[in-house]
């Protein structure tokens, strides 16, 4: 039998929750961003499944858009951090791609360049992220430079990332909408702000596009659950087994360091998911996980290949019982990645991204 561990990704789920990121913002088209192979669960299938229903598709590279090229998929395509050599232009339009801009050499390059037809720019400007994008001031001379090159570039949009749209705190949201809605207001300009919380929770950012990422795979990046954000659904459920059971006496320890120390009797499991499989290490004790469908704790420090779990409580607990390390179990009982990514003092993003090739993804 093989390695009784497998991601089984829901893509009824994913067209779930990238209509309720569309129904959210009626008067604006959601990208769907797809980046890092569809935050861990597989660009090109995350990609088919969408085709119908999303105007557009965001990825970080080239080699990204040319998978799905490769694969067959024509929807637009957006590059989010534009491209990272003027020699790569050529490829941005052979493939159709649109690319967003977001330095000085990036608008030399782009007015140096003769495509066939004028290229798609979503200019970028830092609004206080402080990552990418052009400086609010400067951003009226590049567009005007962009704008006056329309046999280069055409349908120019305005473009900016926020840094805390997920916050319960709107201060920084609200100043950098207003920076954001003055630039566009000066310039007449489309805009695409909005990422997962935004489209959740910030109707002022919704544009003529949105970006909406993390939301469509069913994480909630809220700081507090909205009613919206209790309506997405976990794409990916993270599925393993018990491979092995064992009784210790109170006191008796388990795994690396003797982390975790048995209070009374205890029936520890063991469990087919470990690091080496991108299971997050820094799982502390009495993170969750369902054993037939069941809340249990992980007691002990997570091995390459294996976590152990306090299953004294679970009678029905043998080996090759269901154990999910995250989304939902075989009776229908959910355990949120958001929650377990807690447990591990990082965020769902990583934990999402993190699955490792060497876990089978199985489409649904
Ligand atoms: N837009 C940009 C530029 C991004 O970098 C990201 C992701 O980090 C997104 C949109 C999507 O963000 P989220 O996954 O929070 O929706």
């Amino acid at each position: 039998m093989a390695r009784p561990l497998i991601a089984d990704i829901d893509l009824d789920a994913l067209r779930h929750n990238y209509c309720l990121a569309r129904d959210l913002a009626p008067h604006s088209r959601a990208i769907a961003v797809l980046k890092a192979d569809a935050y861990g669960h597989g660009l090109v299938p995350c990609a088919k499944a969408l085709a119908e229903l999303a105007p557009a598709l965001a990825v970080a590279s080239i080699e990204e858009a040319e998978a799905l090229r490769a694969a067959g998929i024509e929807t637009p395509i957006m590059l989010l951090e534009g491209f990272f050599e003027a020699a790569e232009l050529e490829r941005i339009e052979a493939l159709g791609l649109w690319s967003a801009v977001h330095s000085a050499w990036q608008v030399d390059a782009l007015l140096a360049y003769r495509p066939a037809r004028p290229l798609p720019v979503w200019v970028k400007v830092d609004s206080g992220m402080h990552r990418l994008g052009f400086p609010p001031e400067q951003l009226a001379a590049q567009w005007a430079r962009l704008a006056a090159a329309d046999d280069r570039v055409s349908d120019l949009h305005l473009m900016s990332h926020f840094a805390t749209a997920d916050s319960v705190d709107p201060s920084y949201f609200q100043h950098q909408m207003g920076i954001v809605r003055a630039l566009a207001d000066e310039l007449g300009a489309p805009t695409c702000l909005a990422n997962s919380p935004a489209t959740l929770a910030r109707p002022e950012a919704h544009g003529a596009w949105n970006r909406p990422g993390v939301m469509l795979y069913g994480s909630d990046p809220l700081e507090t659950a909205s009613d919206a954000s209790r309506r997405l659904a976990p794409v990916m459920t993270l599925r393993s087994e018990i491979i092995a059971l064992r009784e210790l006496e109170a006191g008796e320890r388990v795994g690396y360091g003797g982390r975790w120390q048995a209070a009374r009797r205890s029936r520890i499991a063991v469990v087919a998911a470990g690091y080496g499989d991108g299971y997050d290490r820094h799982a502390e004790d009495g993170t969750p996980v369902l054993v037939n469908g069941r809340r249990c704790a992980i007691a002990g420090k997570v091995s390459m290949d294996m976590l152990t779990v306090d299953v004294t409580d679970v009678a029905d607990a043998d080996i090759g019982s269901e154990v999910v390390l995250w989304g939902r179990a075989s009776n229908g009982a959910l355990l949120s990645v958001d929650e377990v990514a807690r447990h591990c003092a990082t965020i769902s993003y990583t934990l999402l991204t993190g699955v490792l090739p060497r876990v089978p993804r199985r489409y649904h």
